[in-house]
């Protein structure tokens, strides 16, 4: 039937509208009135012809000469049209029957474009056009231009903004004290001006996001992103969680065997741990040290702490190679105390794995370390006390909390190596209290960075050589490969490569490495040399490892697996090949792996030319700083924080408007978002529900 037809196309029609919408994030009347434009166009005012400028778009009014349809070479539309001021062409090099039919000669046209000089004088590709309407007047505002998505047009969406800022609620969601305080505008005032500026206001300085509209929208973002992570933060406190009272019975036992002192900064993040723990809710802090701080044996205190009140702790680490490590590490200083270490991961024997679960299930087992092995299912963990995560951003926010709830009540703590400049901690880790180590153990000699083109590669091989005939052990990292000419930095680490199985740039990765281990094992025929990747299975990855860590091989030839956590001392030359292929973060974690122990390290990159712009700055931050929380503040600057904490990982929805950059701002909405939860908690959850709706959950994770 005809009418239930058209009942069904429309809504056919109506549900590709609402699919277009709900990629925009557009549901709810706040969604539409906070999705801002990216820019203007001042139809307000019509510019004569004979004023235009090339690249500057504007709006002129014009009668149209004549049109045709052109063959040069192409199929395209041209419309001669004038005012009384200049001629113009016009050319569509795509068009509707119905636009070649309303450019008639003699049609009287609103035209908005940017001109410039064509072949046959002054012409406008693609202009938007209207005839003019007997009587039309101009618009008194801006136009907005919003960021769209295919197939929905700007008229759509801004009907629907109109709408939805007609009918919504745009009551102040900030307390008026506060607002004037910081000097904002009311919201209502600074979205109508955003969404429809009078044209008094220059386009640049509605652009330009200085415009106290604009502060105010980023604040109120910023707001809402702090409030819903200490909103997360608290209502984790107010959870019970066994308090493990220290008895300084096998941590002041572990101090006393340590060959070392802690230092002054290991000895404090220790206290705020062991303070934290011996609480009655849930420790949530985050250990943050530079490569080679000395975050295990903080670990190692911590777990004891829960060993010692009768509960059981786990270490979860995101690589095998890295997991082996803690374990042998853990286990190397915690036998002798008499403390069994449980290890688990994916690759061991069925059997193996079977006991070690058990055990670890029947509570015999206090300390377990592995790889998210430990999330299984199947693996109890009924008495853990204290949950560990180590290079906790490699996990996914699932993950992460997986192991937590292994142990419902669980003390949680999470180790990173990556240093987050301040303002970006302030906002993605406002739900953790962080303990910092700020200095390197005592002894260690700074690592010297050497840039070194390819075209010199033959004499880094000589002083591999060197190195190792002298007793030293050197690593050589891999090139990376790189996809579509892009850095393949994201796809190669380890567990990517897990993910995506066995894909073409894994197989690349891989032939690369035995490429670059076959060429080195025929320059260097009397140095012992052994080969590490991603795709190794991990009794053997295992093996060659610890015959690197017993001085069995001297030159390791590596991929990124090496990134994290591998400490052999011994070892103190790097050499990265193609190192403008790598992320900055990358390359500072690669580096950190020589320079741990007492002998002159050096780090040697490898590079290729041309570099790229991009390159070229990486290397010279590289080159030019070993402090971590530099590197991370330029990699922050060079790359933007969405790439740089990755919006997944964190489990955050990026910043729209607001820049972490912002310290100042970052700074005020957090202190506001401390002020409102207490004093103004109706005010706090409107402005909750304004900028995240229903999205809120992604952030409790
Ligand atoms: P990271 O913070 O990168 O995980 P590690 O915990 O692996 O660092 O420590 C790096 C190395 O420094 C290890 O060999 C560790 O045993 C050693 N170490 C840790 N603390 C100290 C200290 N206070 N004095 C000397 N060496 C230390
Ligand atoms: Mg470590």
């Amino acid at each position: 039937m005809p009418c239930s037809s058209l009942a069904e196309k429309k809504a056919a029609s109506a549900n590709t509208l609402a699919a277009r919408l709900a990629r925009l994030g557009l549901r709810t009347d706040a969604d539409f009135i906070l999705h801002l434009p990216l820019r203007y166009e001042d139809e307000t005012r019509i510019t004569a012809l004979a004023d235009a400028r090339p690249g500057v778009a504007a709006q002129f009014e014009v009668d149209v000469v004549d049109s045709e349809i052109a063959y040069r070479p192409r199929r395209q539309l041209l419309a001669r049209v004038r005012d009384g001021s200049g001629a113009l062409i016009l050319r569509f090099l795509n068009f509707y029957p119905s636009q070649q039919k309303a450019l008639q000669p003699g049609a009287h046209l609103r035209i908005f474009g940017e001109l410039h000089e064509g072949y046959l004088g002054p012409e406008i590709i693609h202009p938007r056009f209207h005839v003019v309407a007997a009587g039309e007047t101009l618009p008194e505002c801006l136009t907005p231009v919003y960021p769209t998505t295919a197939g929905l047009g700007q008229g759509t969406l801004r009907r629907l903004i109109e709408k939805a800022l007609a009918r919504a609620d745009l009551g102040d969601t900030l307390p008026p004290e506060l607002r004037e305080r910081l000097g904002l505008p009311e919201f209502a005032a600074a979205i109508h001006r955003l969404h429809t500026p009078p044209p008094e206001m220059t386009q640049a300085e509605l652009e330009a996001r200085g415009h106290p509209a604009w502060r105010r929208v980023q604040f109120d973002e910023l707001l809402a992103q702090q409030l819903s992570l200490r909103r997360a933060y608290t209502a984790r406190r107010a959870r019970g969680a066994p308090p493990l009272k220290p008895t300084a019975k096998l941590t002041g036992a572990l101090l006393k065997s340590l060959p070392f002192r802690l230092t002054a900064a290991q000895q404090h993040a220790w206290q705020e741990i062991a303070a934290d723990l011996a609480q009655p809710h849930p420790m949530q802090r985050l250990l943050q040290g530079d490569v080679g701080s000395g975050k295990t044996v903080v670990a190692a205190l911590a777990m004891l702490q829960a060993v010692e009140a009768g509960h059981q702790a786990a270490l979860m680490a995101p690589t095998e190679i890295l997991a082996e490590q803690h374990y042998r590490k853990l286990a190397a200083w915690l036998e002798p105390l008499g403390i069994e270490v449980a290890w688990l991961t994916g690759s061991l024997k069925k059997r193996e794995k079977e006991a070690a679960i058990e055990k670890v299930g029947a509570g015999e087992t206090a300390i377990i370390v592995g790889t998210h092995a430990l999330i299984e299912d199947k693996v109890e963990l009924a008495r853990l006390g204290l949950a560990i995560v180590d290079e906790q951003h490699r996990f996914g926010v699932r993950q992460r909390l997986a192991l937590k709830e292994k142990g419902l009540y669980a003390h949680q703590l999470a180790m990173s190596a990556t240093p987050i400049p301040r303002t970006l901690a302030m906002s993605y880790y406002a739900d953790l209290d962080v303990s910092v180590l700020d200095e390197l153990p005592p002894g260690r000699s700074p690592v010297t960075t050497k840039l070194v083109s390819e075209s010199r590669r033959d004499q880094v091989v000589a002083r591999v050589h060197d190195a190792c005939r002298a007793g030293g052990q050197a690593y050589w990292v891999c090139p990376l490969i790189e996809e579509n000419g892009v850095s393949a930095e994201a796809n190669a680490s380890e567990a990517n490569v897990k993910r995506s199985g066995r894909s073409q740039n894994a197989v690349l990765q891989l032939k690369t490495a035995e490429e670059t281990y076959a060429r080195l094992a025929a320059d260097l025929p009397d140095l012992k040399i052994g080969l590490v990747h991603g795709r190794l299975k991990p009794a053997e990855k295992a093996a060659v490892m610890s015959a690197f860590v017993a001085n069995e091989i001297h030159l390791l030839v590596a991929t990124t697996v090496i990134e994290v956590g591998v400490d052999v001392p011994n070892a103190s030359l790097m050499v990265i090949e193609h190192a403008e292929r790598f992320g900055l973060a990358q390359l500072h974690q690669l580096r950190g792996r020589v320079g741990r122990g007492t002998a002159q390290s050096a780090c040697i990159l490898l590079y290729a030319q041309p570099l790229g712009e991009l390159a070229r700055a990486r290397l010279k931050v590289i080159f030019g700083s070993t402090d971590g929380f530099e590197i991370a503040r330029e990699d922050l600057r060079l790359r933007g924080p969405g790439e740089f904490i990755g919006s997944r990982q964190s489990g955050l929805p990026l910043l729209r408007y607001a820049d972490l950059e912002d310290a100042a701002l970052v700074e005020q909405a957090r202190a506001a978002a401390e002020d409102m939860l207490h004093r103004a908690p109706e005010a706090a959850a409107a402005h909750l529900q304004r900028w995240l709706g229903g999205r809120e959950e992604l952030l409790k994770a």
